[in-house]
């Protein structure tokens, strides 16, 4: 640390003395010497400058010593500098006392001794650096208590504020003059401390005196204009000091808590209905349960399903199914307890958790009110809409089933509620019937599923007689083969149940991304260029309003000529003949997708629908195929399918061909395109490039047949 040279005030009129003086004090070390030939002189070099002593002649001209001396000792400035007075050798008693009464602090009286005169100045000038450099220390704490961005405060061991910095001052909303003395408690007060102790300032002084550091205690500021903030404390007691003062240093966290409790918001609550979400649900359930152990008490689980969501947002749009979800919500909410939960699990599904609940018949009751309360109409957007609700409970007593035990039981008891015919509650008894359970398990199996994007899909080939190999192959969706259950649930099963469960949404987009990955790998050989890919549509996917939306969306992600897609409808699709998927068609047929009308000869097929509809592509059913050379009648209908397509242009694909027979007998009805066992099963991508050589190799084979 570099200090400025210490100042000397030489006071003399006579230059000789002066200079004698001077001489004197030449051997001390970074001395600055000033002179001043008379009183005013002496004043005038005051005005700019501090010193370390000053050495005041008593006898001079005009303004003697004395004057000089008073003058300086009650100027706020200077009040502290040392004088020392130089007297004459006759100096009296009296005037020595004249000289302290003036402020001198010392005397020397003239002729004067120099030794006496280097060791006082000497010992003067050792005071004045010690003092700058402590004033230096201090202004330089000071500057890094202010650069810190913390308030800081230092209290007395009764709790008077003792030293403020300007950042605390800002946040207390007044100046440090008005600060200071003022009680700890009177600003900041606890929000939550151990309960022995009803008085922050204690509670934290006992802490400190503890532990020497004690941090992230957080407590509430109450500034000067009686606003609250929320602020972080630490609180350190000075080493050095054995008494209980101590330091806290202090920031605001309002805003950092309030950000904090919106992430925790985002994460745990559903931003439409602003009811707890999926996951915050799932802890609270297990929550429950573990606490329902313990007090062995009863946990009810609601499940809830509206029926007919779906439709409403397909066909009066989104926004009005978010303010349907959303007016569900709230009266959900209105009808429960502050103990129980009603969180959004997804889509149109709602969870109520009921703690506490003395019977079943309470569970029952409520369910019941819920039932009755959704079927009310709604208003939106001045309409009035109706829907209904199916509701599965399921109870635990004492803890006693596990979580997904409980989730599975109201699973189950919602299908049954709405196999039972939709619009009403059932509790979950375990002779509940085992069809439903299996369905229920199936169920909630293919959300886990979907939700962890675990599905498998096979490829069966379309093989051209005419061509003489595969010119296609259909897309068909796999139960994945681990970790639910041992045996592999057949679509057949499954498609209808994601259907009920509006599960084949996200179901058919993620069989479509993973069809269009492999038709995009397709174009990158000459030995598959030529494939065409077939992808189911279920009824329910062509009616959604944002079907095309989100078909857009994955297709943007690949790269193949669009033409080499094949969409497969049954005729459920447009059984209703709405307008929305008529529209649908049309723009698929636009962008350049082929139309094939899957199982043609099943339900309600009509030929009429050949006419009316755009499709390429008729696939003629299995049960046809199976039919062909037993039944003349059979034989007689597929001769007349074919040539009504031929007459239209679309191209026929015989389904489920197993033997040669049925392959020679459609063959000679004139189908040359055949998907069935004979040619290929379904198969993993990965066996695809393998079929298709082993088949070229074969070929001569095949054509012998
Ligand atoms: P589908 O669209 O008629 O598909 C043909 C079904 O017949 C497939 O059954 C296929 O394995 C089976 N098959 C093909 N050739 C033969 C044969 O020679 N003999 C016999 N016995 N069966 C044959 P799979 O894969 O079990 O699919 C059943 C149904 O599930 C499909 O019937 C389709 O309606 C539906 N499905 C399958 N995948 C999807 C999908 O990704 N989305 C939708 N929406 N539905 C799908
Ligand atoms: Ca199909
Ligand atoms: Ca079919």
């Amino acid at each position: 640390m570099d200090l400025q040279p210490s100042k000397i005030l030489i006071v003399d009129d006579i230059l000789h003395n002066r200079i004698a003086l001077t001489k004197v004090l030449e051997p001390l070390n970074n001395v600055e010497v000033v002179e001043a030939d008379s009183g005013n002189e002496a004043l005038k070099k005051l005005l700019n400058n501090d010193f370390s002593v000053i050495l005041l002649d008593v006898n001079m001209p005009g303004m003697d010593g004395y004057e000089v001396a008073n003058l300086i000792s009650s100027s706020q400035a200077h009040k502290h500098t040392p004088i020392v007075m130089l007297t004459a050798h006759d100096s009296s008693a009296p005037d020595v006392l004249r000289a302290y009464e003036a402020g001198a602090i010392d005397y020397l009286t003239k002729p004067i001794e120099s030794t006496i005169l280097l060791n006082k100045v000497k010992q003067f000038v050792k005071i004045s650096q010690l003092q700058a450099k402590t004033n230096y220390l201090k202004s330089e704490r000071e500057s890094i208590l202010e650069a810190a961005g913390q308030g800081v405060i230092k209290f007395t061991s009764e709790g008077d504020i003792e030293f403020i910095n300007k950042k605390a001052c800002q946040m207390l909303g007044s100046v440090a003059d008005k600060i200071i003395g003022s009680q700890f408690n009177q600003w900041f007060s606890h929000m939550e401390i151990e309960p022995d102790y009803d008085n922050l300032f204690m509670f934290l002084r006992k802490k400190v005196h503890k532990l020497g550091l004690y941090q992230h205690q957080i407590a509430k500021l109450i500034d000067i204009n009686k606003k609250t903030h929320l602020v972080e404390l630490t609180c350190t007691s000075p080493r050095s000091q054995k008494n209980y003062s101590m330091i806290v240093l202090f920031q605001d966290i309002s805003a950092r808590l309030e950000m904090e409790s919106e992430l925790v918001h985002l994460a745990n609550y559903d931003t439409l209905t602003q009811l707890a979400n999926r996951a915050c649900f799932h802890d609270n359930l297990a929550r429950a349960i573990n606490r329902s152990k313990r007090l062995e008490s009863t946990v009810v689980l609601l499940l809830l399903d509206l029926d007919r969501f779906k439709q409403v947002n397909d066909t009066l749009g989104h926004d009005v199914g978010d303010e349907l979800l959303q007016g569900v919500a709230k009266r959900l909410t209105s009808m429960l307890r502050e103990t129980d939960l009603a969180a959004r699990l997804g889509g149109d599904e709602f969870a109520i958790l009921i703690e506490d609940s003395q019977s079943s018949l309470d569970a029952e009751l409520l369910a019941k009110k819920v039932v009755s309360l959704i079927s009310k109409p709604f208003l939106i957007q001045d309409k009035e809409i109706c829907i209904e609700t199916s509701i599965g409970l399921s109870r635990s007593v004492a803890g006693k089933s596990d979580k997904a035990t409980l989730l599975k039981w109201a699973d189950i008891a919602l299908y049954e509620a709405k196999a039972v015919g939709r619009n009403c509650y059932q509790l979950f008894v375990p002779e509940m019937s085992v069809q439903a359970q299996k369905q229920a398990l199936i169920q909630s199996q293919l959300r886990q599923i979907i939700e962890q994007n675990l599905l498998d899909v096979h490829y069966q080939g379309q093989f051209c007689l005419k061509e003489n190999r595969f010119v296609g192959f259909e897309a068909l969706v796999r139960w994945p083969k681990s970790n639910f259950g041992e045996i592999p649930i057949s679509p057949a099963q499954f498609i209808p149940i994601a259907e009920q469960s509006h599960l084949i949404h996200e179901l058919g987009y993620q069989v479509l991304h993973q069809a269009c990955g492999v038709l995009q790998s397709w174009q990158l050989s000459t030995d598959t260029q030529h494939l065409t890919l077939a992808v189911n549509l279920s009824a329910k996917q062509l009616n959604a309003y944002d079907f095309l939306d989100r078909l857009e969306h994955v297709l943007c992600q690949f790269d193949f000529p669009l033409a080499k897609l094949t969409f497969e409808l049954t005729e459920t699709a447009f059984l209703e003949d709405s307008e929305h998927v008529q529209k649908c068609m049309k723009t698929l047929i636009n962008m350049g997708f082929s139309l094939a009308l899957d199982d043609f000869g099943t339900g309600y097929s009509s030929l009429n629908y050949l006419q009316n509809l755009p499709f390429d592509i008729i696939k003629i059913d299995r049960c046809f195929i199976q039919r062909l050379g037993f039944c003349h009648k059979t034989t007689a209908l597929v001769k007349a399918i074919i040539t009504i397509a031929d007459a239209f242009d679309m191209s026929v694909v015989a389904e489920g061909v197993e033997n040669q027979i049925q392959l020679d007998c459609i063959a000679s009805l004139g189908c040359n395109k055949i998907q069935g066992f004979y040619f290929s099963k379904p198969i993993p991508k990965e066996e695809i490039a393998s079929l298709i050589s082993a088949t070229n190799i074969n070929n001569k084979k095949v054509l012998s047949k």
